[in-house]
């Protein structure tokens, strides 16, 4: 499932080219045939990512959610728009650009309250320049479930996902297995700060590195893939050496170094 900094990026890559215009709305696969009917004519005002999710504000109040969830994907198109290929859900033709949708998890229109009863469920969103840690550490402070489970219970704090949880816990020395409630407050603050650093630099790259220049010993840039981690999908740590090991931790594969993470 995509990362936060996935949906973020695709909120700006996509307010870049069609914000501000009227668009044609359609669903070529049939399954949003009423909803993109409602859409279509209207001007797309503003598009905005909280955690995983994707909020498009048109003209006359009209919100479109979208949740991709583990199978959904955009795809741009610059210029005219090609014949729809594939279940595309939704189509949004602009002035410049075409975005397709497929197989999402949500894509439908909600009103103001269920816009409200989302955003209470979700936790604080490292990305967002409005998010409130205390909200997160007021969770993370009481819990007796593990910190790798928290860090990506949604409702928690929205957008982080498995590969930045095994990062930012491994750069913090912070085993995923420990209870909330352990954490001091300093190691919260650092926490947090982390993966607001980790997220924001994944946005503006498009892609997941965790591992430092000096650790690689080359420009992050130029990491090969397979090795952009400390220990997520690692066999041995790429800080010490040991023995990297993996379990589920919240119906996920986590992964840690024991000699690093306590
Ligand atoms: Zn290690």
């Amino acid at each position: 499932m995509p990362e936060g900094h996935t949906i973020h990026r695709a909120a700006r890559k996509q307010r870049e080219v069609l914000a501000g215009d009227t668009v044609v709305a359609s669903s070529p696969q049939g399954r949003f045939t009423d909803g993109a009917a409602l859409l279509d004519g209207r001007r797309l005002e503003d598009i905005e990512a909280h955690g995983k999710h994707l909020f498009y504000r048109f003209e006359d109040d009209l919100l479109l959610h979208v949740h991709l969830g583990l199978f959904g994907r955009f795809f741009t198109h610059k210029g005219d728009p090609p014949d729809p290929r594939g279940a595309i859900r939704l189509r949004l033709v602009g002035r410049d650009a075409t975005i397709d949708l497929r197989g999402p998890t949500a894509c439908e229109i909600i009103d103001d309250d269920d816009e409200a009863n989302l955003l209470a469920r979700l936790g604080p969103d490292p990305l967002r320049a409005d998010a409130d840690p205390e909200r997160a550490w007021a969770r993370i402070a009481r819990s007796r479930r593990e910190i790798g489970a928290l860090v990506m219970d949604q409702s928690v704090m929205a957008g982080v996902g498995n590969v930045y949880r095994a990062e930012a816990l491994h750069v913090l020395g912070i085993h995923p297995s420990r209870e909330g409630r352990s954490l001091s407050r300093v190691e919260f603050d650092a926490l947090w700060a982390t993966v607001c650093r980790m997220l924001a630099d994944g946005e503006r790259a498009g892609r997941i590195v965790t591992v430092s220049a000096e650790d690689a010993g080359m420009p992050r840039s130029r990491i090969p893939r397979g090795e952009r981690t400390y220990v997520y999908r690692q066999a041995a740590c790429r800080s010490c050496g040991a023995p990297v090991t993996s379990w589920t931790l919240a119906g996920r594969r986590s992964w840690a170094c024991a000699t690093c993470q306590s």
